[in-house]
């Protein structure tokens, strides 16, 4: 009887010794179940983070891709600007060199542009302007290049030009297009453009020189019947 008493005894401090390492059990369970619980949320947190800062990432880039593409266009027409045709002009000399090709530069100005302001206003000037750079647009080749330098004028570029007569043709075929008659807020608008015009390498062989003889030419354009000069037929020595 006392040993069966004993045993009873026994069983029952297993029992609850059990149900205390139960206990424990449970309680380190609960435990690593809340730590589980603040990982994941620390988990979701992070991939928050990480999701906003991919975006504030790609915003940023595509804000420092906007930037870099209005450094280099002209607001009004969209054309590359002075900026982009320089560097247009330093490329295209490097090509030109490296494989002996002609290149030309086409200076061009519209005629007494003032008097569209004075006349029709400010806006349609502006209009005027977008028609002339959409036809120069319109008429180059994919590889040459228009650009808008300010004001009333236009440079353009032309690649591998094999002789003057080339420049000469294009810069008369862009002068009957930019005059083509056009209605802009109900007025018949008709203009004139005067070009000139600066050959590599005979007439320069850096960007500057080029530049400034096809300005040159062009200002001797002005008011000539032809208003097309080519810097070779004012027979001024060559700078640089
Ligand atoms: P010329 O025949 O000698 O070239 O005479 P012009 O009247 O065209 O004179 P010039 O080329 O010197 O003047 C250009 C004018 O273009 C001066 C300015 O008032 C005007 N202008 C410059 N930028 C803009 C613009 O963005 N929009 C408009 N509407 N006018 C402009
Ligand atoms: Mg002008």
């Amino acid at each position: 009887m006392k040993q069966a008493l004993t045993q009873n005894e026994d069983v029952e401090q297993k029992v609850a010794k059990a149900a205390d390492d139960l206990k424990l059990v449970n309680i380190k369970l609960n435990n690593e179940i809340a730590e589980r619980i603040d990982i994941e949320s620390e988990l979701a947190n992070t991939k928050t983070d990480l999701a906003e800062a991919r975006d504030d990432l790609s915003k940023a880039q595509v804000k420092t891709e906007e930037a870099q593409q209005s450094a280099l266009q002209d607001p009004l027409t969209g054309l590359p600007n002075r900026l982009s045709f320089e560097q247009g002009l330093n490329q295209g000399l490097i090509q030109a060199k490296r494989h002996g090709w002609g290149l030309a530069v086409l200076f061009i100005d519209i005629d007494k542009f003032k008097s569209i302001n004075d006349s029709y206003g400010h806006d349609i000037g502006d209009q005027v302007l977008l028609m002339v750079a959409n036809r120069l647009k319109s008429f180059v080749r994919d590889e040459d290049m228009v650009s808008r330098w300010g004001g009333d004028e236009f440079v353009c570029l032309l690649f591998g030009v094999k002789q003057e007569s080339d420049g000469t043709y294009i810069a008369e075929k862009m002068i009957s297009l930019i005059s083509e008659c056009s209605e802009f807020n109900g007025h018949v608008i008709s203009i004139m453009a005067s070009i000139g015009i600066a050959i590599y390498p005979a007439d320069g062989d850096t960007s500057d020189i080029l530049f400034k003889n096809a300005d040159t030419a062009m200002y001797k354009a002005k008011g000539t019947e032809k208003r097309v000069v080519l810097f070779r037929e004012l027979g001024e020595r060559r700078t640089g």
